[in-house]
């Protein structure tokens, strides 16, 4: 039967069957941070998403850990070792409800240097855009982050790339295994979405500043937040992703699916107050939006939002922005930015 399925048939199958499953909030252990550091033991706070429950630490690791009153911390004699991260195995319990999870706990060794390489860093390097040299370079660079673009493939799998398509296919229309096939400026293959974040995820050094593109449909756009977070949740790498968007429906999924995750919402077109009300983590403009509303740095400061401008390249625009005190700006140019403040 599927042979006589258009694409846009299946497109439509796939996103009722998205909307029925979104319906339900499936219980999660969910943690409020997944970092620590010699100064600071205490990791975070544990709920049950949609429930009141029991934590109990299990498995191997569970003794380099301490739970009191669903407050996690890191015994202090193992804050001092090398280690860059430490898997932790919980389960929660509420009534009949039982969860088991696994969550990677990383020393918080993240650049704070504001710089985000934005799709890697690719301009200086002769690295291709969203590549996975590029992440590699701007991880080498030191940088605070490094930005890149998800897109959800026909066949509902996670692909990393800028545009809606590439080489005249496009991404939405295509097979994730089509779309592997096809070779990027540099000779690299285009990165699957599980593949860059493994690659990110060996270090502990720079962000992994994660954009989900917006998409045809609502129904698809949130079924592309539901994917990105599911697989962010199977690697553990909650620690290194901060989550962008253009599309609001897509930054609210995920705060429904996980109201801890940072999410920063990009099309500039929300004040402070709007995103605050929403429990968003920041705004992630374009530099004109700051232009033409001077009053949103300091109203989103206000509201404790973080702020990040995007693609600023232009030296005194970065100086700009530098003495604004942002807490990121993206930019083709990390290497000068870098410079800049003497790093
Ligand atoms: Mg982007």
């Amino acid at each position: 039967m599927s042979r006589n399925l258009t694409p846009g048939t299946l497109i439509l199958l796939m996103s009722i069957m998205t909307t029925i499953a979104s319906a339900q909030i499936k219980p999660a252990i969910l943690l409020s941070n997944h970092t620590f550091s010699s100064g600071n033991p205490i990791i975070g706070n544990l709920s049950l998403l949609g429930y009141a429950g029991n934590f109990k630490l299990i498995g191997e690791n569970a003794k380099l850990f301490n739970l009191k009153n669903s407050q996690l911390s890191i015994r202090k004699k193992y804050v001092q070792r090398d280690s860059k991260w430490y898997d932790l195995d919980l389960v929660a319990e509420s009534g009949s409800v039982r969860v088991e999870q696994s969550f990677r706990i990383v020393r918080d060794d993240f650049h704070k240097n504001r710089v985000i390489a934005h799709r890697g860093a690719w301009k200086n390097t002769g690295a291709s855009e969203n590549s996975i040299s590029a992440l590699k370079h701007a991880i080498h660079l030191g940088c605070q982050g490094s930005e890149f673009d998800v897109h959800m493939t026909l066949d509902s799998n996670l692909i990393v790339n800028h545009d809606p398509s590439f080489k005249g296919e496009f991404i939405h229309t295509s097979t994730f295994s089509d779309l592997k096939q096809l070779k990027l400026s540099n000779g690299e293959h285009m990165p699957g979405f599980e593949e860059y974040l493994g690659e990110g995820m060996k270090q502990n050094s720079t962000k992994l500043v994660l954009e989900i593109k917006p998409t045809i449909s609502k129904e698809r756009a949130i079924q592309s937040a539901q994917k990105v977070y599911e697989l962010v949740k199977k690697m553990k790498a909650q620690a290194w992703v901060d989550y962008i968007s253009f599309d609001y429906n897509i930054c609210l999924e995920l705060l429904r699916l996980d109201p801890y995750a940072r999410v920063a919402y990009l099309n500039g077109d929300k004040a402070p107050g709007l995103l605050a009300a929403d429990k968003l983590w920041g705004l992630d403009y374009n530099q004109s939006v700051f232009q033409k509303n001077p009053g949103w740095i300091q109203e989103a400061k206000a509201k404790g939002l973080t702020i990040n401008a995007w693609t600023v390249n232009d030296p005194k625009l970065l100086q700009w922005f530098l003495d604004q005190k942002l807490d990121f700006i993206t930019t083709n140019e990390p290497e000068l930015l870098l410079k800049m403040l003497g790093k």
